[in-house]
C-alpha cells in the first residue's frame, strides 16, 4: 500500500470502513487521538450506566442478594464466554479472574505439575528475554521454587532454544505479540513444534486478544492468559483471563487454591477439592465491580468480525508506518528515528514502535498536542491502534503532530523531560 497523501483520502477510508459503527460505542475525549489502547483501553459508553446500576441498585439495595439475583456469581464465566470468541476457544475453556501475573503463576506451576506426572525428567522452561517483565519474573520464580532450569533467549532465538531443550523440554512460555516491538510469534508453529518434542506451551495474549484473531483451539494450544484492560477495554485493573484446553482442565492442579476454585464453595468443606471445570482456576472473591465493567465493555465487540478487525488494524499500522516515516524524514539513522516494529504487516501486531534517543520527551510533546502514545525504556515510542474506535483521519493527524514535533525540536523543551512514574 502506498499511503494516501491527503487527509481527505484518509476520510474516504473511514467512509468505507465496515467497523466505523463501533467508534460510537466509546466515550472518547474531544481533541484527543488515543494511541494507547494497548496499555489502557478507552471506555465503552455502556460501562458508566452499568456501573451506576451495579453500585446504586445491585450493591446499595440488593446487597448480598445480588450475588444470586444480579448474577454476580456467574460473571467470570459470562465475561469469559465473550472472550472465548475473540481468542478462538470454547466458553468452558476460559475464565476471567485475577491479573495476568497471578494467572501465569497458576498455569506455569500447573503445567510443570502436569509434566512431572507424565515425564519427570523434563526440567527446562524456555522463555523470552525481552518479554514483558512480569512474565519472566513469574517464570524465574517458579523455576527456582520447583527446581527447573529457565532458558531465556531473544525472540528470534526461541525456536532454536526449543530444539536444544529437546527431551528436557517441559514448558515454553511466550507472549504472542511482543509489547515493545509488536512482532508476532508463530503461535501455531511453535505450539506444534513444542508438542512434537513433548513440551507444553503457555501463551500470553496481552497484546493479541481484541486486536487480532488468535485461534487457540485451531492451533491446539494448551494454556493462555490475557489482559482485560488493554484491547478488551475493561478499565484500569480489570481482571485478566486464563485459558486451559479442555483436554487439560480435569488434570490441571494449580497451587493458588482458594474457596472459589472449590468443587462446592458453599459446602465449606475442610479439604480442598478442585472444581471439575475451568472454575478450578478461581481463587478468592473477584473484584466484582471491575468484573462487571469488563463484562459490559466486551459488548463493544458485538457484531465485530475478527477478520475485519485484523484487516483494519493492518491498514492502520501500515498507514502510520508510512506517514511517520515521511514525517520524521526516514528511519535510516540520519533522522535519529528508527522503526522497531516489523515492516511486514503479517508479523506485526496492532502497534507501531519507533525508536529515538529522546523518545520520552517526544512522547510528552505529542501528548501535549493531544496525541497519546507511550514510551517504553530505553528508547521506544509506542503507538497502539485499537481498530474498534480509531479512524484513519486519526492516523493522519497523529503523523502530522509527529511532523510538527520534529520540525520544532519540541523534545528540547524542559517541561517534556521530567519523567513521570507511569510512562
Ligand atoms: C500488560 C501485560 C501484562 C500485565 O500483567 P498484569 O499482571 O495483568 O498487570 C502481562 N504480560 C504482558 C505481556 C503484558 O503486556
Amino acid at each position: 500500500m502506498t499511503a494516501p497523501t491527503t487527509r481527505d483520502a484518509c476520510a474516504a477510508l473511514d467512509a468505507a470502513d465496515p467497523l466505523a459503527f463501533a467508534r460510537d460505542r466509546f466515550l472518547l475525549p474531544e481533541g484527543t487521538i488515543y494511541l494507547d489502547g494497548n496499555s489502557l483501553g478507552a471506555m465503552p459508553r455502556a460501562v458508566a450506566p452499568r456501573m451506576r446500576e451495579a453500585v446504586e441498585r445491585e450493591w446499595a439495595i440488593g446487597l448480598i442478594r445480588s450475588w444470586n439475583d444480579a448474577g454476580w456469581y456467574t460473571a467470570p464465566q459470562r465475561a469469559a464466554a465473550r472472550i472465548a470468541r475473540l481468542v478462538g476457544a470454547d466458553a468452558d475453556e476460559v475464565i476471567v479472574t485475577d491479573s495476568i501475573s497471578v494467572n501465569l503463576f497458576k498455569l506455569v506451576a500447573g503445567a510443570i505439575g502436569l509434566q512431572r506426572r507424565r515425564a519427570p525428567a523434563r526440567d527446562v522452561i524456555v522463555a523470552e528475554r525481552g518479554n514483558f517483565p512480569t512474565d519472566v519474573y513469574v517464570d524465574a520464580s517458579l523455576a527456582r521454587l520447583l527446581g527447573m532450569e529457565l532458558v531465556c533467549v531473544e525472540q528470534a532465538e526461541v525456536p532454536a532454544a526449543i530444539e536444544r531443550a529437546g527431551e528436557r523440554l517441559a514448558l515454553v512460555q511466550l507472549t504472542h505479540v511482543n509489547y515493545r516491538t509488536g512482532l508476532i510469534h508463530d503461535l501455531p508453529g511453535i505450539t506444534a513444534r513444542t508438542h512434537a518434542l513433548g513440551g507444553l506451551v503457555i501463551w500470553d495474549l496481552a497484546h493479541s486478544a481484541g486486536a487480532l484473531p488468535v485461534g487457540l483451539g485451531a492451533a491446539g494450544a494448551d494454556f493462555a492468559v490475557g489482559c482485560g484492560y488493554k484491547y478488551l477495554n475493561g478499565g484500569p485493573g480489570a481482571p485478566a483471563f486464563a485459558y486451559v484446553a479442555r483436554r487439560w482442565v480435569g488434570e490441571l492442579e494449580q497451587p493458588l487454591v482458594g474457596w472459589h476454585g472449590h468443587a462446592a464453595p458453599f459446602a465449606f468443606e475442610h479439604e480442598f477439592r478442585p472444581a471439575p471445570g475451568i472454575e478450578r482456576l478461581l481463587c478468592g472473591t473477584e473484584p466484582q465491580l471491575s468484573l462487571i465493567a469488563l463484562e459490559t465493555a466486551l459488548e463493544a465487540f458485538d457484531g465485530v468480525g475478527l477478520d475485519a478487525l485484523r484487516a483494519k488494524s493492518v491498514a492502520m499500522t501500515t498507514l502510520f508506518t508510512e506517514l511517520a516515516e515521511r514525517a520524521v524524514g526516514g528511519f535510516d539513522g540520519a533522522s535519529g528515528f528508527g522503526l522497531a516494529s516489523p515492516r511486514d504487516a503479517s508479523v506485526r501486531g496492532s502497534q507501531v514502535s519507533l525508536t529515538h534517543p529522546r523518545g520520552y520527551a517526544i512522547v510528552q510533546a505529542l501528548i501535549a498536542r493531544g496525541v497519546i502514545g507511550d514510551f517504553r525504556a530505553p528508547d521506544i515510542l509506542r503507538f497502539g491502534f485499537a481498530p474498534l474506535y480509531l479512524r484513519f483521519v486519526d492516523v493522519w493527524d497523529a503523523a502530522e503532530a509527529l511532523r510538527e514535533v520534529v520540525a520544532t525540536r519540541a523534545w528540547d523543551r524542559p517541561e517534556f523531560l521530567a519523567r513521570k512514574a507511569v510512562t
